[in-house]
């Protein structure tokens, strides 16, 4: 068992959102305390002390670098703390899995960091930001929670960060895990590992950057041509994921252009706009040949983390940029 001190760190987001109809959908992501989260799992008798410190309190679609670096920066001093056992951000679902995988990428695998979010405000019915608080602690204080990397809790269900994606606007149920299942199965009462920790003792496997390079997102429509790739190396684009059709294609003359970009030294990571599966090298597009990376299982949103963070460690060479896609 770790030590039962967590450090909570609060973002907004439905999980802390309130001023809802109760039965409606209007309400401000964020508008309540982080305090009264913490007071109410305190009255569920869990054993575990909660230290809060407010980040932000705001919508994760207004997530950004400063709050990225205050959670990291935290997050960094609580590792360095013997006196806390593993800590929790409170977080929007909307970019709970950029949020993760900057983090997964970005903090060594020392003490267990568990994102948790919710679907439904604090005040409405049926919510379930109390239960998934309540797990979040639980697995973040759980003496096998450590050597996992960032994880993400949601509906009784334990995924790595990496894994974790938004498939869901507004179902309870809105988060799946690709290409691996869930870590664990969790509820205010149990935890249950499905195996042993794969990650124990892992330095951070890059520095937190110093800035975000502009990399963009160009989602890929039939009858599309070129000149969307011209405006985004026209803004100053450093990198570009492909959110493309099925395994990562657009129509030949975008692939064309992306091979120019990258040419040129923008690297070009080709994603797909598909719910689910891989995006492997050499399929239908000639990844070798033009200079192209394959996103492999990660998604434009986490495919876009990971670029920026290589750009920002100096790591643009495809085939560098490549291995740390297929690193999984
Ligand atoms: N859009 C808001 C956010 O991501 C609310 C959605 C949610 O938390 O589920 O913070």
């Amino acid at each position: 068992m770790t030590s039962q001190r967590i450090l909570v760190l609060g973002t907004g987001g439905t999980i802390a959102g309130a001023g809802s109809e109760r039965t409606g959908s209007a309400y401000r992501p964020g508008g309540l305390a982080l305090g009264s989260l913490v007071a109410h799992l305190a009255e569920l008798g869990l054993d575990a002390e909660l230290i809060a410190q407010e980040i932000a309190r705001i919508g994760s679609q207004d997530i950004g670098f400063a709050e990225w670096q205050a959670l990291h920066a935290a997050c960094t001093a609580a590792m360095a703390d013997p006196a806390v056992g593993g800590i929790v951000i409170t977080h929007g679902t909307d970019t709970a899995e950029e949020t993760g995988l900057l983090l997964d990428l970005t903090l060594p695998t020392i003490k267990p960091v568990v994102l948790v979010g919710a679907m439904r405000p604090a005040d409405a019915v049926g919510t379930d930001g109390m239960r998934n608080f309540a797990n979040a602690v639980k697995v973040a204080r759980d003496g096998q929670a450590a050597g996992r990397g960032v994880m993400l809790v949601m509906g009784d269900a334990v995924l790595a960060a990496r894994d974790a994606r938004k498939a869901a606007t507004t179902s309870i149920d809105a988060f799946r895990s690709y290409p691996r299942g869930p870590l664990a199965r969790v509820t205010p009462s149990s935890l249950d590992w499905f195996g042993p920790p794969h990650r124990i003792g892992e330095s951070a496997r890059y520095p937190f950057p110093a800035e975000l390079p502009r990399v963009a997102i160009l989602t890929a429509g039939a009858g599309m041509d070129e000149q969307p790739v011209e405006a985004l190396l026209g803004i100053g684009a450093r990198g570009i994921v492909l959110a493309g059709m099925g395994q990562g294609n657009a129509p030949a003359s975008v692939i064309a252009a992306l091979a120019r970009a990258a040419a040129s030294g923008v690297p070009v990571v080709r994603a797909s706009r598909v719910d689910e599966g891989m995006v492997d090298r050499d399929v239908e597009v000639g990844d070798a040949a033009l200079g192209l990376i394959a996103a492999r299982a990660l998604g434009p949103a986490k495919a876009r983390v990971l670029l920026m963070v290589l750009i920002a460690s100096g790591i643009t060479d495809p085939v560098r940029v490549q291995a740390a896609f297929d690193a999984g």
